[in-house]
């Protein structure tokens, strides 16, 4: 058997059920940020307001983000525009919101939240640089395995968009760049990359010698590079760019 009672909280109202249970519960519904408490049948109400008053910022918290969410307008891209990530194909899903603009990946689709009337300029903005961090949040793990195996170190690594290589280094200076655009590809063709960036700094030249490396350190090297090239860099890309070469 159930009891309902109303319960004010510091001007929020509060459903209060009263249920055969052994401890107090606390919900905030979507989409209106309701609440409703759970307690045991004999608990003595102050009990449950000093609870739910311990709780108070977590429930203002929570009707503030359904509040915002509520404000939101999705709109699925009418193109069907989509975007590969990490090699990974994702419908573009844009999200009117009032907050800052932020990216998010989903099982299934790339979310870009946006403050209402954004530009297809400033769309693209916030994806490229959102590409570019995805590169760069997986270069510290990627440099922690090779450098050792390699036995180089790396004194400076840039990632930006480039529109002829995937990679380029200089190898007296420990200077490597990365192509912001590999974030589209599978990951093992950043791995790729960097790797064979990594082994000019022991051979220069595309020689015998630096094959002969690349294939002791990644011997499907050739198969990763053929995958690589066998796409331009942006699969959305309606324009005919020349496929980055590796330098
Ligand atoms: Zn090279």
């Amino acid at each position: 058997m159930e009891h309902h009672h109303s319960l004010t909280l510091a001007e929020i109202g509060a459903e209060l059920i009263r249920k055969p249970i052994k401890h107090l519960h606390l919900y905030v519904y979507p989409p209106d940020g309701r609440v409703r408490i759970s307690a045991p049948l004999r608990m003595p109400l102050h009990i449950i307001h000093t609870f739910a008053l311990s709780k108070l910022n977590w429930i203002r918290e929570r009707q503030r983000r359904m509040q915002e969410q509520a404000r939101e307008t999705r709109r699925e891209s009418l193109e069907h525009e989509s975007h590969d990530v990490w090699g990974k194909r994702l419908l573009l899903s844009i999200i009117e919101t009032r907050s800052a603009p932020s990216v998010a990946v989903t099982p299934s689709a790339l979310e870009l939240r946006l403050r209402p009337g954004s530009s297809a300029e400033k769309r693209a903005q916030i994806l490229k640089a959102w590409m570019q961090e995805q590169v760069r949040m997986a270069l510290p793990a990627l440099l922690s395995k090779w450098e050792p195996v390699i036995g180089v170190q790396v004194k400076r690594i840039a990632v930006r968009r480039m529109k002829t290589r995937w990679g380029s280094c200089s190898p007296s200076a420990g200077r490597i760049c990365l192509n912001s655009d590999l974030a589209h590809k599978p990951p093992i063709c950043l791995e790729y990359v960097l790797v064979h960036e990594l082994a000019h700094f022991l051979e220069p030249s595309h020689n015998a010698r630096f094959q002969n490396l690349m294939d002791r350190f990644l011997p499907n090297w050739r198969q990763i590079r053929h995958d690589l090239n066998r796409l331009p860099p942006q699969s959305t890309a309606n324009s005919v760019r020349e496929t980055p070469q590796i330098g």
